[in-house]
């Protein structure tokens, strides 16, 4: 789970991490207003929006007068932002970041992640901040320093001060910059983040070290022990089929093809997913309706994935271990009826009860189109998508 910019920072904030002072607007009126609240000279005006590039988008100005704050913010608000980052629709903004301006000397890259191959937290850092890491990992690797640690030690003073030397840091830096590193690894730590980033994390021109942007990103699977981190969850910012599948226990990504897809066990819809393509086709979604499903469950996900308006043909991929393949074969009738379907359904039965799930489908008088094997009813899949299509 992701969240906003000024959530992330209020947290590192409060590990010890410091961050400019700003305040949070829902309208451009409290934008301005946030601007003489917090005195001063420039402002920064920053889109929250679950995503980065917001900056070379035109999420982020710096203004010069409250006006121009107020106004800046008006252009912002209720506006779908796309960045980079996000898809062509882009990520609404509903609430708005006012903090004081800071003066940059220069820009450090500094991330947290979860480095599978070592099983442990990694610290990316680069004394070139400012873009993406990707963007610098192409244009500027060998300034990219890592460093692994320990988790029965922890993050060790020793090891934080080595990173701030080969970032080039000097005299009351490196304890500042020690300070910063700690309370990142505390904070991923203690809250199960799977992210944190900040870029930049500036030296300011009396040579201070401030979280200029900050983003965290959560353990799904952990919130239900964080309930000050689930609160946080902003649904706005997410994809609607998404967010509704969630709901329903169903776990669901939605792409860009028109073949919707109903299969279960993650690594049988991965491999649906790879012969929709090998015969030509372009899969719609991943879903992954788990065991012992039932009949309503099956229903269920008929409706997420009709919920996407561009599904021409649906393809249901059952290997039926603690599934059972009669159950799954009354849901697709009892969707196809209570939905009252036109569109063609192949669905491929394996495994338990196969042979009650497969006579469920052949007598049940609906233009159910049957498959043996997972490349049967790829193809037959993709065939049935291109008769629409012609
Ligand atoms: P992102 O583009 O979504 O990553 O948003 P950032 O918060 O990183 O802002 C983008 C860029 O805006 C930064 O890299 C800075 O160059 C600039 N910026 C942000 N805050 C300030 C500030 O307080 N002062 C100045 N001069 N520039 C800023
Ligand atoms: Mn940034």
């Amino acid at each position: 789970m992701d969240i906003h910019e000024y959530q992330a920072k209020e947290i590192l904030s409060r590990f010890g991490v410091p961050v400019p002072r700003g305040g949070l607007a829902y309208s451009p009126e409290q934008a301005g207003y946030r601007a003489r609240e917090l005195g001063g000279s420039a402002w920064v005006v920053k889109a929250q929006i679950h995503s980065g590039g917001r900056g070379a988008a035109g999420g982020v100005k710096l203004c010069r007068t409250d006006e121009e704050v107020r106004d800046f913010a008006a252009t912002l608000f209720g506006r779908q932002l796309v960045t980079k980052q996000t898809d062509a629709n882009g990520k609404g903004v509903y609430r708005i970041w006012v903090e004081g301006a800071s003066d940059i000397a220069q820009e450090l890259y500094l991330g947290f992640v979860l480095d599978r191959k070592s099983e442990r937290i990694m610290i990316v850092a680069s004394a070139h901040g400012g873009m993406e890491i990707e963007d610098l990992a192409v244009s500027d690797p060998a300034s990219l320093r890592r460093m692994v640690v320990d988790p029965a030690v922890g993050l060790a003073e020793y090891q934080a001060r080595e990173l701030a030397f080969a970032l080039g840091l000097r005299g009351g830096q490196i304890a500042q910059m020690v300070t910063i590193l700690r309370a990142c690894y505390r904070a991923y730590r203690d809250l199960d983040a799977t992210m944190v980033e900040i870029n930049p994390l500036v030296i300011t021109g009396k040579g201070d070290l401030v979280a200029l942007d900050a983003k965290m990103s959560f353990d799904t699977n952990a919130l239900f022990r964080r309930p000050e981190i689930a609160e946080l969850r902003d649904r706005s910012q997410e994809d609607p089929r998404e967010s509704a599948a969630g709901d329903h226990g169903l776990s669901y990504v939605g792409l860009d093809g028109d073949i919707g897809c109903i299969i279960n066990g993650a690594g049988l819809a991965m491999a649906s997913m790879d012969m929709i393509k090998l015969a030509g086709g372009e899969p719609a979604n991943f879903l992954d309706i788990g065991g012992g499903a039932s009949p309503e469950r099956v229903v269920r996900a008929f409706r997420t994935v009709l919920a996407d308006r561009n599904v021409l043909v649906i393809l249901v991929n059952i290997f039926a271990g603690i599934n059972r393949c009669d159950w799954v074969a009354e849901g697709v009738v009892q969707a196809y009826r209570e939905l009252g379907l036109t569109l063609p359904v192949v669905v491929r039965l394996a495994g338990t009860n196969v042979e009650e799930g497969r006579r469920i489908v052949d007598t049940s008088g609906l233009p159910l189109i049957s498959a043996d094997t997972l490349a049967d009813a790829a193809a037959k899949a993709v065939a049935a998508r291109n008769r629409i299509a012609a």
